[in-house]
């Protein structure tokens, strides 16, 4: 059935044994103090479990090169045992590994360091929130050895290839567009000048590693922000990097300061392969057809890479934060199990908005990527134990995920008729369909692992005679929502946010939503009425890219003003994704009321007080609450009664700023900890 993914392939003299890539993404393990360990062991594991080729994070060229303090540097020697390690890791896992050379430019996040980003021209940067130093001549001219000695260094190292980092609007992209480079020199002024550097680069490259050395080069398909390069100037490109030699063209899109989302959840799978399948069009009709391109972003499960690859318009599939959910995922879809594959939701929660900056990057739904040596899964030693799980939500569900595949007996009581907690909410939402995908994946897999499902089955003071029979539990139940104490509220419709994903119907015309934290935008998002995309077609054509029919907003059911005590709607939701939330409620004309006090709830809506001390009526049929959560502790009676050892997580430890990255992280630890 995948053919075409499995067909081996060929990147210039390097063989691999099948078309799916595993794309850069800088982690943050790269400069842990341990030798390059967890990173190896990061890498090793997606090896294993069968991408064809796996891309690096990017590592830096240059001190002033780094995307930011995590990054590795290939031509600092310091950092040569953690890179050595990490390929001779993935080689003995049977993998081949390219590392990625990078240079940030105008995009190096350098705060504390002393360093002053450079780049072609002195543009102020959005992203970094810097104007960086326009380069000399001979900086260029020390930059283009740099890459030169980084790629010479990867072959050194072991790595089978490097990868040029020329897209996403860093360093090279930066030369490309007539946004960022207003140079009149050699370097800069038309196409063809703007194209010298990275034709520059290629060459030395090639020099300092040998031309038997497979060089890729990650190129931008589109940039997405106004005024820069064009299509006739990316084929252009292409056409030239394979007249230099190059040996794969990776393609990406979007600059960190584009406004169309690129990578987030409310871009549909598969939206960007045309971009690809355009630079393999114009390669061929240059005689170049024998320079592979790979397809990048938004590509989610291995049936959509063989529908793409079967298309012929390309030839590698590239996918990096699926393979972080699922390590297993190449495995486990041709093998015949993909229930069993843990999907990426594209939340960025735990992996794109860390990489920007310090934090490990891990996942939301496998807290175990970036931790695989803290966590290790093979069965316990010792003789399995029997544990209860109370609650199936995000972290009952990781922490009985986890229990259960370190070898122990594992009973999971769920209050509901159904499996996922805040999950079943966030499915709701448009673009967080996915979440359903989880909820069903936790099933299945707690299914092939044994564990004893009770659902319906909320415990209380009674159970203590059940759970005595238990070694140990893990207190899973979540939160509650909380009600603040304003004045008058019993006067006007007022509901939970539990209550409104469960019933949306109920609600007046005009709806006042309390709250402004991510479930309150969430909801807010939910009530609009929009839908998902449901084709490429459809999302490109309403960022008025591609040709596709362009629909309206739907007819909206309600009037919806969102209100917050403190300053920031949705604050809490990450960098990459808060902003393509707010544009999504503007567009729908929702109202945002922010730094106020709730004084009263009347028969006309909330009286609220800005801070200017005037008392203001937003208007109201219903009212929302969304502010905020308390503990779900009912089973802790039982539990000590019982005598049992148990660990609380998520929510029902701590309410407070709760979500599901840290719900399932905690949930995998006490699985470790009992
Ligand atoms: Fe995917 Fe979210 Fe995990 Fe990142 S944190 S890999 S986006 S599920």
């Amino acid at each position: 059935m995948f053919t075409h993914v499995t067909r081996p392939g060929a990147i210039g003299s390097l063989q691999v044994a099948n078309r799916l890539v595993m794309g850069a993404m800088h982690l943050n393990l790269e400069t842990l103090d341990d030798g390059g360990a967890a990173l190896a062991a990061f890498y090793a594991a997606r090896a294993r479990g069968g991408a064809g080729l796996i891309i690096t994070g990017g590592s830096a060229v240059s001190p002033v090169a780094a995307g930011g303090p995590g990054y590795s540097h290939v031509n600092d020697p310091a950092h040569h045992p953690a890179l050595r390690r990490t390929a001779d890791a993935v080689h003995e896992a049977g993998g081949k590994i390219a590392l990625q050379l990078f240079h940030a430019g105008r995009y190096a996040l350098t705060d504390g360091s002393g360093l002053t980003p450079v780049a072609p021209s002195a543009v102020y940067s959005r992203f970094s929130r810097t104007t960086p130093r326009a380069l000399t001549e001979a900086d260029i001219r020390a930059t283009v050895a740099d890459f030169a000695r980084g790629a010479a260094t990867a072959r050194a190292l072991g790595y089978d290839a490097v990868e040029v980092m020329a897209s996403e609007g860093y360093l090279i992209n930066q030369f490309l567009s007539p946004l960022t480079n207003l140079r009149d020199d050699a370097w800069g002024g038309d196409a063809a000048r703007r194209r010298r550097f990275p034709l520059a680069v290629l060459r030395a490259v090639r020099e300092a590693a040998g031309d038997d050395f497979p060089v890729l080069f990650r190129i931008s398909g589109a940039d997405l922000v106004p005024g820069s390069s064009t299509q006739e100037e990316t084929d252009a490109l292409a056409v030239a990097l394979a007249r230099e030699g190059v040996h794969a063209l990776d393609i990406g899109v979007g600059w960190h300061e584009s406004r169309v989302p690129t990578v987030q959840s409310a871009v549909p799978p598969g939206a960007w392969a045309s971009y690809a399948e355009a630079v393999k069009k114009a390669l061929c009709a240059a005689g170049h057809a024998d320079v592979p391109v790979i397809a990048s972003n938004r590509v989610v499960g291995l049936d959509q890479a063989e529908s793409l690859l079967r298309g012929g318009g390309i030839d590698h599939v590239s996918m990096a934060r699926p393979l972080l959910a699922d390590p297993d995922l190449p495995a486990k879809w041709t093998r015949g199990r993909s229930a069993l594959v843990n999907v990426c939701l594209a939340c960025n929660e735990a992996c794109i908005d860390r990489s920007f900056g310090t934090e490990r990057v891990s996942c939301l739904v496998n807290p175990r990527a970036g931790h695989e040596l803290a966590f290790p899964e093979q069965a316990a030693a010792d003789p399995p134990r029997s544990f209860a799980v109370i609650g199936g939500g995000p972290a009952g569900l990781e922490a009985a995920r986890a229990l259960a595949a370190l070898g122990h007996r594992v009973t999971l009581f769920e209050a509901d008729e159904e499996l996922g907690g805040q999950f079943r909410l966030a499915r709701q939402v448009p673009g967080k369909e996915d979440f359903g995908a989880t909820a069903r994946y936790f099933a299945a897999e707690l299914a092939r692992l044994g564990v004893d499902i009770r659902l319906g089955r909320r415990l209380g003071l009674g159970d203590a005679g059940l759970l005595r029979h238990f070694d140990g539990a893990v207190l899973a139940t979540g939160v509650q929502p909380r009600i603040p104490d304003i004045p008058g509220w019993p006067l006007l419709h007022t509901l939970t946010y539990p209550e409104v994903f469960a019933r949306p119907e109920t609600l007046g015309e005009r709806v006042v939503l309390l709250g402004g934290g991510g479930i309150a935008t969430d909801l807010a998002h939910l009530l609009t009425g929009e839908r998902t995309p449901a084709t490429p077609q459809a999302f490109l054509a309403a960022y008025g890219l591609g040709d596709g029919p362009v629909t309206g907003p739907p007819t909206a059911r309600h009037r919806l003003t969102l209100v917050r005590r403190g300053p920031r709607i949705g604050a809490g939701t990450g960098p990459s994704t808060r902003w393509v939330v707010l544009s999504a409620l503007r567009a729908h004309g929702v109202e945002m009321v922010t730094g106020v006090r709730y004084r009263e709830i009347t028969t006309e809506g909330v009286v609220v007080q800005g801070a200017d001390g005037a008392e203001r009526l937003l208007p109201a049929d219903s009212v929302v609450f969304a502010t905020g959560q308390e503990p779900e502790r009912a089973a802790v009676p039982a539990l000590r009664a019982a005598g049992v050892p148990f660990e609380a997580v998520g929510g029902a430890r701590d309410a407070a700023g709760v979500n599901a990255v840290r719900a399932t992280a905690e949930g995998l630890r006490a699985a470790h900890r009992l």
